[in-house]
């Protein structure tokens, strides 16, 4: 899938995943390594640019442009359809199962 429309201008994109769907296979944390990690209980969360893991449910991390294909990708491929992409500015999902 390439990167295109809205998402392509820069508008500012977060991420976060939803554990409950979460299959851990780690998909995500292969693609993307500096967005998403899996924790001691075997599911994958969101990372910050400070490393730390998100783990309050629903928590967002923001999606670097440089790293937006990877997460796109992952999103994409998740087995759990469970990563979500979304607009900061109107919370619009534009990847992930909730995108149009
Ligand atoms: S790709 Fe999806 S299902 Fe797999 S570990 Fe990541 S969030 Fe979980």
């Amino acid at each position: 899938m390439s990167v295109t429309g809205e998402a392509a201008t820069g508008e500012a994109l977060e991420v976060w995943i939803d554990q409950d769907l979460c299959t851990g296979d780690g998909i995500c944390a292969q693609y993307a390594p500096e967005v998403f990690e899996l924790d001691i209980d075997g599911l994958a969360y969101v990372k910050g640019d400070d490393d730390e893991l998100r783990q309050q449910p629903g928590e967002t991390v923001p999606v670097p442009l440089t790293l937006l294909q990877d997460v796109v990708d992952s999103a994409k491929e998740c087995p759990g359809d469970c990563i979500h992409v979304r607009r900061v500015h109107d919370q619009v999902e534009v990847f992930g199962p909730d995108a149009d």
